[in-house]
């Protein structure tokens, strides 16, 4: 019988996908590499500890899919945030002082999604490709 401690320690005790360091009786998740609807079990090779985060992410995708998904995520955000920093730059060449505010908000969003989107960055996950 397959115990939720021993998936736990399969990773000692970080999250598959993100490194997270997750608590041991804490609202962890167990999912599925591959998912139930595609035919996935419920055996131990398949089930591995994942953060609320990361399983709500990757919802009916298989590690492989997820991964992509977080790696094509990533691409759009960097690009997103290029855009943005080319903008923040144009306002503040234009030299003028009543910007400033503006300027602000726009740098500081940029930081807000950057901050967000950290566990987007983590592609080093700990499931071996299927
Ligand atoms: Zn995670």
């Amino acid at each position: 019988m397959l115990r939720r401690g021993n998936i736990y320690h399969k990773t000692d005790g970080k999250c598959a996908y993100c490194g997270k360091e997750l608590e041991p009786f804490g609202t962890w998740h167990i999912d599925h590499a591959k998912p139930r609807k595609q035919g996935g079990n419920n055996e131990f090779d398949n089930l591995w500890p994942a953060c609320a985060n990361c399983n709500g992410q990757k919802k009916g995708k298989t590690a492989t899919e997820f991964q992509c998904w977080v790696i094509s995520s990533s691409i759009e955000l960097l690009q997103r945030t290029i855009k943005r920093l080319a903008c923040a730059r144009s306002i503040l060449n234009s030299g003028d002082a009543e910007t400033s505010k503006e300027l602000r908000e726009a740098i500081m969003n940029v930081i807000s999604d950057l901050e967000e989107s950290q566990a987007h960055f983590y592609t080093d996950t700990i499931i071996p490709s299927s």
